[in-house]
């Protein structure tokens, strides 16, 4: 069996141990004689992993007792939509979106269904290529809330610094870069992600939220799409995605084994590097972003001859390196080089580059 490097924006690359470990548990979880796929939600064995699974994010995160912890279904997307319904009061309450990419975009067009969004910065007119910086942000203080994308997996670009907001809560879409670096959770209101980028497979989305944000508004809600009995009911008010909860749980262990995400954010600095080094020193390939912008986690790169890319993308599947094209609206490269990406996939992909050039330029 040979594995590839694949360098997926999302569902991604996830660790081998965990794989192996998923494996080895599939036709009898530890005794149980089933796989966690047929047991009940409700059973004694279940409620141990999801319990675990929040424990462990809890510990790796540092998340305050404050805050409640939820594993709830329709993606991101679905929290461009239920972050508004849950906190604003009507479609006149002022929320603040700062603009860096697509995801973001997408995330102020839902919200301006329920709210009146305000751009409190954007970067659009760059073609997304940087991060606004503080003094840019045109932050209203009566703001209900801010948004903020804190990595742009198409665009390549990442915050590097925690908006300060005063009293607004901040809400950040970290769907691409959770889990990657250290985080002071305690900075923002909300957070939520994705799980299939840094923590598992899709069909569960973490979000993490301050307790007096929970059961805001007045409004009714549908129940499932309402934060306040998705919380008392600890994520149970239907099956939860009992499967990806517990493969997610098997990549917390892994990032507790590695050292915890600073052991991982110093893994990802090294790799981020070593590729951003090997695009900028070359006259053959360009990344578009401003250095300081710069994304850890999804590097685009060009080619100087575009007419070469379809090359690239099959000599490079052939060297066993894949899914390395570039977002559909913005074309070109691609490589996500998330959390259980490991250096020698890094190493062997600035190796191929290097050899496509020197055959190529
Ligand atoms: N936000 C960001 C930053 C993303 O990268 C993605 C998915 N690539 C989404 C939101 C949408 O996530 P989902 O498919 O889980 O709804």
């Amino acid at each position: 069996m040979a594995r590839v490097y694949n360098f997926s924006a999302g569902p991604a690359v996830l660790p081998v141990p965990v794989l192996e470990r998923a494996r080895n548990e599939m036709l009898d979880y530890q005794g149980s004689g089933m796989s966690v796929m047929e047991m009940s939600h409700r059973s004694k064995v279940y409620m141990a992993i999801i319990a675990e699974a929040e424990a462990l994010l809890r510990e790796l995160m540092g998340i305050p007792a404050n805050y409640k912890v939820l594993f709830l279904q329709g993606g991101a997307t679905l929290q461009f939509a239920m972050v508004p319904m849950n906190l604003v009061a009507d479609s006149t309450t002022p929320v603040d979106y700062i603009l860096t990419g697509m995801w973001a975009q997408k995330a102020a067009k839902e919200a301006a269904k329920f709210a009146k969004v305000q751009v409190a910065a954007s970067s659009e007119s760059t073609n997304f290529n940087r991060i606004p910086q503080q003094a840019e942000l045109n932050l209203d203080p009566k703001a209900c809330y801010v948004h903020m994308t804190s990595n742009n997996t198409i665009f390549g670009t990442e915050f590097n610094y925690v908006p300060e907001t005063g009293d607004v809560p901040l809400v950040a879409d970290m769907s691409s870069n959770i889990l990657s670096r250290p985080v002071d959770v305690s900075r923002y209101g909300i957070l939520y992600a994705g799980a299939q980028k840094n923590l598992g497979p899709s069909g569960v989305t973490v979000v993490i939220i301050r307790d007096d944000l929970v059961g805001r508004t007045a409004a009714k809600l549908p129940t499932m799409m309402d934060y306040k009995p998705q919380v008392e009911n600890g994520s149970m008010l239907n099956t939860p995605p009992t499967y990806a909860i517990y493969i997610l749980g098997l990549v917390l262990q892994w990032v507790k084994e590695a050292g915890g995400v600073a052991a991982i954010e110093a893994r990802n600095i090294r790799k981020a590097n070593r590729l951003y080094q090997a695009i900028d020193s070359s006259s053959f390939y360009r990344n578009p972003n401003e250095p300081e912008s710069r994304s850890r986690m999804n590097v685009p790169f060009t080619l100087a001859k575009p007419d070469l890319e379809k090359t690239f993308l099959a000599e490079a599947k052939v060297a066993g390196l894949v899914t390395l094209e570039g977002h559909r609206s913005v074309g070109g490269m691609r490589a996500s080089i998330y959390n259980a990406m490991p250096e020698e996939g890094v190493e062997a992909l600035v190796a191929f580059m290097q050899d496509f050039e020197k055959r190529h330029a």
